[in-house]
């Protein structure tokens, strides 16, 4: 479709952010329009279709509370949902509220400019259709925009090369194949065995190895499911006032102040029960203190030994070079123990790094391994890079991208001085990343539609972080990153595995409660640290 239209608020995205926030918006009675590049629902669950690709986070817990009759209605049959089963949840959740009548799908926004005259965004896409609104609100993903190694030559390529952040739909059957896969993050991590299991033979490329840990993964009985419907509603509240929306007992003691029997128990309990924050929360210091991140660390690094046959493998495949957690570790079925097989080779690449993709494969410093498929598990211009894709210009023309160029700066991670009725879901410098995810989305889609409530009810057109309010949110947040040993790492969560990326900590650690509690505060205060115009 071509033309203009006349809106009161785009959203960007049909992801569980954007989904919500249009069923939000249409509740207050805006007409609001979805622009999604993909042709379907599901965002992240919609790209991300490699074998193995499940959550890390338990699916009773990371699915949508917003609606008490969903969270009844809907069961779900593992610990860990697998991608299709949570893709048919999204899709069953944009026919049970009606969304799709406002999404248009295949249209990705290119730019939005902000007219200061009439106080309104003029967004561009990639079909020609532009749309003209009030409100702006960037549900774009933080991890959306995939990234390939860094070596030139994949256009040259004999055989197949897919990037299981946009995985064909009709599936990649790896039977009787050679495969290269490039990466050992989570996607490399989730999808390696499982490919093992049907390639001929199957060489990893790891530049960096990951902390992992078995997810445990099993089908939930009907005693559990019945067990968490009937206590729902209060392990909802429990999610949002917890530090990671997951809620769980807190540590009272370091690492240090224990004895080693007690300590190794207590990793050993957090290791059977398989989730991300098991090991992590088992004491209060695991991400602040090298010491006592290290015995955590030394713990996994010992798993790893103890899968591992050959003891070499198992130390090139075991974490030195960042404390424990502070790159997202990792869930898995079977990854250590699927080295053990005689057909799947390891290439640490900082031996012999990756030179460039060749007709027949790939080419590493000291020899040529011929593929039919290569499997891109890179990973993502994480949270600015679906932001800065777009070519969004606010007050005076600025561009996001100059005024980002060191770094993002964002009021809470939701609003951006200079671009006014912008909002970000989400945003860089919120929690984002660091928590279940759908516990901040709804938050920040709560509170952005109730600012533009009040807005309304005021008679209010324009909201606008200050500079000053801005400032004080992003030296906050780097205090608060600072105190802890993330930034010693050079992760996505650091913007280290972009080349040319800016060195920021891009996500808040304060904690999804306490940062909900900050945003309700702001909000309660008349938006404090906003400007309000009429
Ligand atoms: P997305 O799902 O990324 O959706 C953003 C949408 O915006 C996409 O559909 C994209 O096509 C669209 N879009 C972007 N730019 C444009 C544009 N310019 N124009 C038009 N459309 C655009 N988090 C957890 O908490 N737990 C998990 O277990 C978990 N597992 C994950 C597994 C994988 C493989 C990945 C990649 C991420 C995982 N995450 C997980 C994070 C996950 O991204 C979030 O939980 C959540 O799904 C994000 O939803 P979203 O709607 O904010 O963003
Ligand atoms: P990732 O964690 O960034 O991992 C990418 C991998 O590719 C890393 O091993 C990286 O090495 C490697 N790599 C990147 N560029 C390279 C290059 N030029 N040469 C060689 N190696 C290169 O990406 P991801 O695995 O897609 O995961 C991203 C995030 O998405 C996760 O952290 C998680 O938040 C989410 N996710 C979750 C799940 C889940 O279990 N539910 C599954 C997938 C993804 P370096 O480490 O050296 O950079």
């Amino acid at each position: 479709m071509t033309g203009v239209r006349s809106v009161d608020a785009v959203v960007v995205g049909a992801g569980l952010s954007g989904l919500y926030q249009l069923h939000r918006l249409r509740g207050l009675g805006l007409t609001t329009r979805v622009l999604e590049a993909a042709d379907g629902v599901g965002g992240t669950w919609y790209w991300n279709r490699y074998p193995g690709a499940r959550c890390d986070v338990e699916s009773m817990s990371y699915s949508y509370s917003f609606s008490p009759e969903l969270e009844q209605e809907w069961t779900w049959s593992e610990k860990y949902a697998t991608q299709p089963e949570i893709l048919r949840y999204v899709e069953h959740v944009a026919d049970r509220f009606d969304l799709r009548r406002d999404i248009t799908f295949g249209t990705r926004v290119t730019s939005a400019v902000y007219d200061e005259r009439s106080r309104r965004w003029q967004v561009d896409t990639d079909t020609g259709e532009s749309v003209d609104t009030q409100y702006l609100i960037m549900a774009t993903g933080c991890l959306s925009v995939s990234k390939a190694p860094e070596i030139p030559g994949a256009d040259r390529f004999a055989g197949s090369i897919h990037h299981t952040g946009h995985w064909p739909h009709e599936g990649v059957d790896f039977t009787g194949l050679r495969v290269g896969v490039i990466g050992t993050g989570s996607s490399g991590i989730q999808s390696i065995p499982i490919i093992a299991a049907q390639a001929a033979d199957l060489t990893v490329f790891q530049r960096t190895p990951n902390f992992s840990m078995p997810a445990g993964n099993r089908p939930l009985t009907d005693a559990e499911v019945a067990e968490r419907k009937a206590d729902y509603r209060a392990w909802r509240a429990a999610q949002r006032t917890s530090h990671s929306g997951i809620p769980r007992p807190l540590a009272t003691r370091s690492a240090l102040e224990v004895s080693d029997a007690e300590r190794t128990a207590a990793y050993q309990a957090g290791w059977e029960r398989g989730d991300l924050v098991s090991i992590i929360g088992a004491y209060t210091d695991t991400l602040l203190d090298k010491a006592s991140n290290d015995l955590a660390a030394e713990f996994v690094r010992g798993k790893i030994r103890a899968a591992v046959r050959d003891p070499e493998l198992a130390e090139t495949l075991s974490p030195r070079s960042f404390p424990y957690g502070t790159k997202r570790p990792c869930l898995d079925s079977g990854y250590y123990e699927t080295f053990n097989e005689p057909h799947v080779h390891l290439v640490d690449l900082h031996r012999t790094p990756l030179a460039e993709i060749t007709e027949r494969g790939v080419r590493t410093s000291d020899r040529e391994y011929a593929f039919d498929t290569i499997v891109f598990a890179t990973g993502f211009d994480a949270m600015t890079g679906a932001l800065t894709a777009v070519d969004i210009r606010g007050r005076g023309g600025v561009s996001l991208r100059e005024k980002w160029g060191e770094g993002p700066r964002t009021y809470l991670g939701l609003a951006v001085a200079g671009f006014p009725n912008l909002f970000t879901i989400t945003g860089p410098s919120s929690p984002s990343v660091l928590s279940n995810m759908i516990v901040s989305i709804e938050q920040h889609v709560d509170w952005v539609t109730d600012c533009i409530a009040h807005l309304r009810e005021q008679g209010l057109t324009e909201v606008e972080a200050t500079v000053e309010a801005e400032d004080e949110w992003v030296a906050h947040v780097e205090e608060a990153g600072n105190a802890t040993l993330y930034p010693t790492a050079d992760s996505w969560y650091m913007g280290a595995n972009v080349p040319g990326k800016p060195r920021v900590f891009l996500a808040y650690v304060g904690g999804v409660g306490v940062y909900r509690e900050r945003c309700d505060a702001v909000a309660a205060d008349g938006y404090a640290g906003f400007r309000l115009a009429r």
